[in-house]
């Protein structure tokens, strides 16, 4: 009897943590070699690999993070590596709701190609994309090129929260994902974000019966580098 009441506290338990209120799809997006999917796969839990190789095919990770109370899902994807060969799809875009847009403190290139990035961004997923900067590798303080405070001024010309991280020592990586979707809940609730529209990069999740007619979800989940060779 005591083992049928606790299979089903298990079961309850179990079901309630499974419970969203939201579905926020993320980008991740800048250049090769600024750790995105390192800032991924720290967010999502796996171990930091110096040797991360290039990410070669569909990945993205999901979490779910309780954000102002509200359980909600964030369903980050990563460029696959396309952005070596510049060829990002539309489709990667379509209908984010947030993004992360990261260059490498260490390497003054990925700063300079910020600009081109945020074109795309805009562009290519919606003009309400709610956007932080993230300024990566903040642990190699002695090879670092770019400033926090010139990266801070990019930042507020183009209306871009900011944070510097490191992937590897995992400081302020849950703090980019988390100061991203609080922006976006809080836009919802002022009603400047509307999850009804197709394309918002916004579901509801499974603790409401409104349903959207949102972008596919994919088919595979591979949080870790999926490389081939
Ligand atoms: P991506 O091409 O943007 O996905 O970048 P990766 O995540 O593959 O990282 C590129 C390289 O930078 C790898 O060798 C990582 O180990 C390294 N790396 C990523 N993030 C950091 C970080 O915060 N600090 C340091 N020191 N190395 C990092
Ligand atoms: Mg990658």
């Amino acid at each position: 009897m005591s083992k049928l009441f606790n299979g089903l506290v298990n079961k309850v338990f179990l079901s309630q943590l499974f419970v969203t209120e939201y579905l926020f799809k993320f980008l991740v997006i800048g250049s090769a070699g600024t750790g995105k999917s390192s800032l991924l796969n720290n967010f999502i839990g796996n171990k930091f690999k110096e040797d991360r190789c290039h990410t070669i095919g569909v990945e993205f990770g999901s979490k779910i993070v309780n954000i102002g109370g509200k359980s909600t899902k964030l369903q980050i994807w990563d460029t696959a590596g396309q952005e070596r060969f510049r060829s990002v799809t539309r489709s990667y875009y379509r209908g984010a709701a947030g993004a992360l847009l990261v260059y490498d403190t260490t390497s003054r290139d990925s700063f300079n190609a910020l600009s081109n990035w945020l074109r795309d961004a805009r562009t290519l997923a919606s003009p309400n994309i709610i956007i932080l900067l993230v300024g990566n590798k903040k642990d190699l303080e002695e090879s670092r090129e770019v400033t926090f405070t010139e990266a801070s001024q990019f930042a507020q010309e183009n209306e871009l929260m900011f944070l510097e991280t490191s992937a590897k020592t995992g400081e302020n990586v849950e703090e980019a994902f988390l100061k991203c979707s609080k922006t976006i809940l809080a836009k919802i609730e002022t009603g400047e974000l509307d999850p009804e529209r197709i394309g918002s990069g916004i579901q509801y999740g499974t603790n409401t019966s409104k349903r959207l007619s949102a972008p596919k979800k994919p088919t595979r989940t591979t949080p870790d580098c999926a490389c081939r060779v």
